[in-house]
């Protein structure tokens, strides 16, 4: 996908005009209190810009999966306030999407001012990308600008809808994931080090395929490294594998020789007899694993293999974590690549919503060159495939 061509806020002249921003205020909500307000304050940077710039800003943004119900847990009114609060000023709260109130606010918003939509998500038609909705959505504002990362793998109503019938431009949020991640992936600094795990090979096939073709070294951990150890007809004990893709990590591994990449795999193990958080951590030697023992995490040797691969790199990309970091036991494999890697001087770029979660808690998230705002968009990227919110936006 070319990206590095999409307009952002900045090619435009947003002055006096209409802005419809499409956010991310996807946030985590408790008896209707915010738990966790990153992804508001995330998008700030762009709607700060706007309305210092003379914009009338109307943002909009889906929350949940309402599925066309008008159920008020789903109401965004919780990020309204906690909006003002962090913009100082008054943010107007719509009762609807394209209805009375929305015109309303379209028709009165003054230079500088913030109004913020409902649920998009309250009409069904936005997950189907009715014309006819994202026309009248469209028709609030003059300029569309999308910030929305975490959706930009949707071809959605306020996502790419409203690019048909209004200009469309990128917000610093998504420009971020498209200068950081499509620069690396079109033209890395190398070394390019690729580290690779997580639960299944076959929810990265895609991600593997695509990187194979572009990086210096591919680390695999996680528990998809059993599934490449078997390919090589090592045993693999009662770890996660994956008996139907066994012919397939055949054809990766020949590939990455094919291409002469470096493919890392683990080559000792923490291991367990059961996958419980209390479980009894057992050190395997070599890439063997025995029967009635799982790997749960990458061993020391693996660590030392990992860090050395590292260390080298220009640009490394992560996701997947190393092992089932989310049990103290088995966390010390997925907290040492993240912390060579934050040691590394590179550009670091981590994906994935459980990679982003593992480097967030193991307290390195601020050393990373950048750590992406969407789960399943992140991964179409480093797929390569054609994000249809970053499509939509016009070209320079
Ligand atoms: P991401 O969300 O970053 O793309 P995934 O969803 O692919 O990552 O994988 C994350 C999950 O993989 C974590 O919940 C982790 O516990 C699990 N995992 C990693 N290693 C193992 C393993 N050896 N055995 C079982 N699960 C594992
Ligand atoms: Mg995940």
């Amino acid at each position: 996908m070319n990206t590095a061509n999409k307009m952002s806020v900045k090619d435009i002249d947003v002055a006096g005009k209409k802005v419809l921003v499409r956010c991310d205020f996807n946030v985590p909500l408790k008896e209707g209190v915010i738990t966790n307000d990153k992804r508001i304050v995330a998008a700030l940077p762009t709607i700060k810009y706007l309305k210092e710039n003379g914009a009338k800003v109307i943002l909009c943004s889906h929350l949940g999966r309402p599925k066309g119900e008008w159920l008020p847990e789903f109401s965004l009114a919780p990020v309204a306030k906690r909006l003002s609060e962090l913009l100082e000023c008054e943010v107007r709260m719509s009762k609807d999407v394209i209805g009375e109130d929305a015109k309303d606010i379209s028709a009165t918003i003054k230079e500088g001012e913030v109004a913020l939509l409902e649920n998009v998500r309250y009409y069904k038609e936005e997950t189907k990308n009715v014309p006819e909705f994202a026309k009248e959505l469209a028709s609030l504002a003059e300029i569309f600008v999308n910030d929305a990362f975490g959706t930009a793998h949707r071809a959605h109503a306020s996502t790419t809808g409203v690019a048909d019938y209004i200009p469309a431009v990128c917000g610093f949020l998504i420009q971020k994931e498209i200068d950081v991640m499509g620069k690396a992936l079109d033209n890395p600094v190398r070394p390019f080090v690729a580290v690779l795990g997580g639960a299944k090979v076959s929810d990265k096939i895609g991600v593997i395929t695509n990187l194979l073709e572009k990086v210096d070294t591919l680390i695999v951990g996680g528990a998809m490294a059993y599934t490449f150890l078997k390919a090589e007809g090592h045993n693999v004990g009662i770890s996660l594998c994956e008996e139907d893709k066994l012919e397939l990590a055949c054809e990766l591994l020949a590939k990455a020789k094919e291409k002469g990449v470096s493919l890392l795999l683990p080559v000792d193990h923490i291991a367990a007899d059961k996958f419980d958080e209390n479980a009894e951590p057992v050190a395997v030697e070599g890439k063997d694993i025995p029967d009635g023992l799982m790997g749960m995490d990458i061993g020391p040797k693996s660590v030392e293999l990992f860090k050395e691969a590292v260390k080298n790199a220009k640009t490394v990309i992560w996701n997947g974590p190393m092992g089932v970091f989310e049990f103290k036991n088995f966390a010390g494999g997925t907290f040492a690549v993240a912390e060579a890697i934050a040691e590394t001087d590179c550009i670091s770029i981590i994906g994935g919503g459980d990679s982003v979660a593992a480097v967030t808690k193991l307290g390195f998230a601020d050393k990373m060159t950048h750590i992406s705002t969407g789960g399943g968009a992140s991964l179409e990227f480093l797929e390569g495939l054609e994000l249809p919110g970053i499509a939509a936006l016009n070209e320079k």
